[in-house]
Formats: structure tokens, sequence, C-alpha cells
């Protein structure tokens, strides 16, 4: 069953080979790698998720497999909260890695279980749908989802930014959200190497209003970099590439090896709103 809405009236959203429409008439039209675009207001200026050479150094990153356990291990906590007939909606999906990983999973295990993808980014969704034939994709923010009241059993979001009331209304009533945020030393080796006073960070507290705390799992383990490239993109995937100066360039710059521990935490939650 197709979850897309119209951004617009908010109507459901049929589909042929080409368009998705509404009953009001307002169509879209699927690319050619298979994703729609509901962003509206898209001439509005400001930044749009990833580019494309940060999606592309994300992909080259997560392709040489550097982040395999953290897919399996979400590919088990999803696996173990879904059943046959379930709906799985990944909000900030990017180029797809995950939701590619995660999709193959279920579709192996439970049958009829249908997986969305949702990422601002046009580019980092071209890729996601180019990589993942079995899942759909449309190009739309989190903080305005373009998904009908009610129409996911879970809900998915990996490193990306957190929209609760968004979440809630999208997700049935004990629904379940599985959330996947860096640990406490995430990259710590990282920091350290280029900057003068590294910090460690900060996990937020786990409670958020209208979910319940299901799970919480760590994983960590360390990653061992063999090449300027793969350090660059790897350091181009944080936040805190935006962030950085002249001389933490330079050190990256000169950085040929290393290794760094990476953490993450997988926590789930039921919606009982
Ligand atoms: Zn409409």
């Amino acid at each position: 069953m197709n979850i897309f809405s119209c951004p617009i009236c908010n109507e459901i959203l049929n589909n042929d080979k080409k368009t998705y429409s509404c009953s009001n008439r307002h169509t879209y039209d699927i690319a050619r790698s298979g994703y729609v675009n509901l962003l509206i207001n898209q001439s509005s200026g400001g930044v749009h998720g990833d580019n494309k050479l940060m999606v592309n150094a994300r992909k080259m990153f997560l392709d040489s497999g550097y982040y395999q356990q953290l897919l399996k291990a979400t590919e088990n906590t999803v696996a173990s909260c879904c059943k046959s007939g379930m709906t799985l909606l990944d909000c900030g999906c990017g180029e797809g890695y995950y939701t590619d990983g995660i999709c193959k999973t279920l579709l192996k295990k439970f049958e009829n279980v249908d997986i969305f993808g949702i990422d601002i980014s046009k580019d980092a969704i071209d890729f996601a749908s180019k990589r993942c034939k079995e899942a759909r994709f449309a190009v739309a923010g989190v903080f305005h989802l373009p998904v009908l009241d009610r129409s996911c059993d879970l809900l998915l979001t990996m490193f990306a930014p957190y929209c609760g009331e968004e979440f809630q209304r999208v997700l049935k009533t004990n629904g379940q959200m599985i959330m996947v945020i860096p640990g406490v030393r995430h990259l710590w080796e990282l920091k350290q190497a280029i900057y003068a006073v590294p910090y460690l960070n900060q996990v937020k507290d786990y409670e958020l209003d209208g979910f319940e705390l299901q799970s919480v799992e760590k994983i960590s383990y360390e990653i061992e970099l063999n090449s300027n490239e793969d350090i660059v993109n790897l350091f181009s995937m944080t936040p805190y590439y935006y962030k950085t100066g002249k001389n933490e360039q330079e050190k990256l710059k000169l950085l040929e090896k290393l290794k760094t521990t990476v953490e993450f935490e997988i926590i789930t939650y039921a919606n009982m709103c």
C-alpha cells in the first residue's frame, strides 16, 4: 500500500508508472530512477540537504563497509520489531545504504512488508532509488512529511533530524520508532587527531514526549582507515565538517592512516499517542 500523501492538500497519492497524483489533480512526476519529488517551495532558498559531493563522499565511505556492523545491528533490531504486513518509513534515509540493507533483510523474513524512504536531498534520494528497487522513495523534509496519518508501523531515524510531532502523526498508536544516534566516544580518535581540544559527544536525554522508551543498545568498535580519502569522506559525514577552521583542515589533509572508535546507540520507542 502507498503511504505518500499530497504535499499541497494532504490527500492520498495514487501512482501509475509515470506519476503520483491526488484526487484534486495535483500531480508529481516519477523520476527515471524511480523516486518522486514531493518537496514544495523548492525555490524558497536555503540548503536542501546534502549536495552531490557530500552524497558521493557518504556513499563511498559506507560502501567500503566500515559501518557494516552498525547496519547488521540495526537490521536485527528492525527485524525484531517487524511482522508480516507491516509498513516501515525511513526518515532521512540519505543515499539508502541502511534502507537497502534493512529492506533486503525484512523482505527475506516477512511477507507484504512495505518500505518507504524520505530525504530532503534530491541527490541522495536519486542514489537511494538506484540502489534499492524494493523500496519507494520521495524527496521531502522530515518536518513536513508527505505521509498519511497513522500509516506506519515502524519509523526509522538514523542520524537524522528529529520531529516528534510529525513522527507521532504518521505512526500508528503503539507503532515503534527506532532511532540511531552517535555514542559519546564516536570518532574520538579522529577528533583527537584534528582538534586541539576535542570534546566528547553529548548524548541527550532518552525521554521523549509521547514516546515510551523500550530498549537501548550500544555498539562500539574500532575501524582502521588506510587512506586520506576514506578519512576525509568520514569526516565530511560529520556535523563538525562545516565548523572546521583552516588549521584543522590542514591537519585533516595530512592524515593518511587512522584507527578510530565508532560508537552508536540504537534506541527503540513505542508511540503512545
Ligand atoms: Zn493534492
